[in-house]
């Protein structure tokens, strides 16, 4: 079977006959089944994946099938689907199921999407190489000695190697687009409060956003429509109006955009070569169109991931202490007396980075240092935000490297956590100021390994975004 790059191939095959909804599923199973190895997955649901392909097969020839028919999705391990396992790649989560399904996966279900399976992700999304997994790490496709990138590591390979026509990750700093990022696929965050994070778990709350990982800005601009949107069970959900993205993405005419870019971004000394060029060669593309494009002053890039790991190792610290062994998930069979499970569950429980976060978290919330770290990073997050807006005001969008390198290899930064938090630079910007961001593929470099361009634009213009961000592609592909 040929390889979909977007929804729409999969709809004009279903509807001329030459696939159906069994026939897709079936060939997603055997490249799962064909690429394990990746360990991109950690759950496969192939019988209910098949019984649910055969029920839209009969809507399609009853025309009442749902937008989403024929789109087979992975879930990120952070998406409660109600009977199904849920971990978080953790131990601790032993044996837990869902008791319900998050808004956004049942929004996408009663659109018809298939889910096959949930995929592998650093532990509670804490990482960006996807090696913090109580299940070890996943392999990037293009060169499997390196990493996929993280949190949604599994989301992203699964998406590269062709395991499901999309995933749905989760982004508290870049986990979406890094490793859409570093596999050569999009990556999209909305805004903060688009999407409902009633199911997600909580990783640091004011953060957190669902996004889709995709082949196609089509997709991703789908996805988006159908997920969000007010939710009852999620009070910090935007009650402004979702546009319909995927039928806006040809907006009239030919318009020509200011777009910024940062030079410290461009300029800095840890950004690999090959990235620098390539964004700058794009942005030279960009200037030939019509566009106007122009260096940007930013004088806060030195702040933003201590800002961005003070604040969400807090909200962390107190997300995470509802793991204490006692109503579900893993249980030490050493524990003496109550205090003893607690300490002990959680001890043999948690993984080395969720626990250093958890006390570096309890530490900035400490009576002594609170207003040392805690308070003070809120401040800092108020100005970072403010700056950046005023940017999106002046410009209509803000481009910059995903990553400052490409995909590193497997267990190349033990001793170095710092260095592992730094490669987050790019990423964290739009996560502290809720604005949306978008990583898009726009070249290789010499090894082969994909390089992605990240675009920033203001609160809720996903729509001028996302045609952007079409155009933008549709350009790379075409060149
Ligand atoms: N790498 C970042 C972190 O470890 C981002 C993770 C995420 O977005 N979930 O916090």
């Amino acid at each position: 079977m040929k390889r979909y790059n977007n929804l729409l191939e999969v709809h004009q095959d279903l509807a001329n006959g030459s696939v159906t909804c069994r026939d897709l599923v079936h060939y997603y199973l055997d490249n799962i089944e064909r690429k394990k190895h990746l360990n991109a997955f950690l759950e496969v649901y192939p019988d209910e994946a098949l019984a649910k392909a055969e029920e839209i097969d009969q809507k399609l020839a009853n025309n009442t099938a749902g937008r989403l028919a024929g789109m087979v999705l992975g879930l990120k391990d952070v998406l409660a689907y109600k009977d199904h396992p849920l971990q978080s790649s953790s131990k601790i989560l032993t044996g837990f199921k869902s008791l319900f399904t998050a808004t956004a996966v049942q929004r996408l279900l009663d659109e018809d999407a298939i889910v096959i399976g949930r995929q592998n992700c650093d532990e509670f999304a804490m990482g960006a190489s996807n090696e913090t997994s109580a299940f070890g790490p996943v392999l990037n496709e293009i060169d499997p000695t390196r990493v996929s990138g993280g949190s949604s590591g599994g989301s992203a390979v699964a998406v590269q190697a062709d395991l499901c026509l999309a995933s749905i990750g989760s982004d508290t700093g870049g986990s979406v687009r890094q490793p859409a990022a570093f596999c050569g696929v999009i990556g999209l965050k909305p805004t903060y409060s688009r999407i409902s994070r009633y199911g997600l778990t909580a990783y640091a709350s004011s953060f957190d956003q669902i996004g889709p990982i995709t082949r196609s800005v089509d997709d991703a601009a789908l996805l988006l429509e159908i997920m969000a949107g007010p939710d009852d069970y999620d009070s910090t959900v935007s009650r402004r109006e979702v546009p319909a993205y995927s039928q806006l993405l040809e907006p009239e005419g030919d318009p020509k955009y200011r777009i910024g870019y940062i030079s410290d971004t461009l300029e800095s000394e840890g950004l690999d070569p090959e990235i620098r060029e390539t964004i700058q060669a794009t942005l030279q593309n960009l200037r030939e169109e019509g566009h106007t494009v122009e260096s940007v002053d930013f004088h806060y890039l030195d702040y933003i991931v201590p800002t961005y790991y003070i604040l969400t190792t807090a909200e962390a610290s107190s997300n995470l202490s509802r793991f204490d062994g006692v109503k579900y998930g893993y249980r030490s069979s050493s524990a003496t007396d109550l205090l003893s499970m607690y300490k002990k569950s959680r001890a043999e429980g948690f993984g080395h980075e969720v626990q250093k976060r958890i006390m570096l978290g309890t530490f900035v919330l400490s009576a002594d240092y609170y207003d040392a770290y805690y308070t003070k990073a809120q401040k800092v997050r108020r100005i970072i935000k403010e700056k950046t807006e005023e940017l999106l005001t002046q410009f209509d969008f803000l481009i910059m490297p995903t990553t400052p390198t490409t995909a590193f290899p497997i267990g190349g930064n033990p001793i170095d956590p710092l260095a592992i938090y730094l490669a987050d630079i790019f990423t964290v910007q739009a996560s502290l100021a809720g604005v949306p961001a978008i990583s898009v593929p726009v070249g290789t470099d010499k090894n082969a390994l994909p390089i992605g361009m990240q675009i920033l634009t203001k609160s809720f213009a996903e729509t001028k975004l996302l045609a952007f961000s079409k155009s933008v592609t549709e350009k790379i592909t075409t060149a």
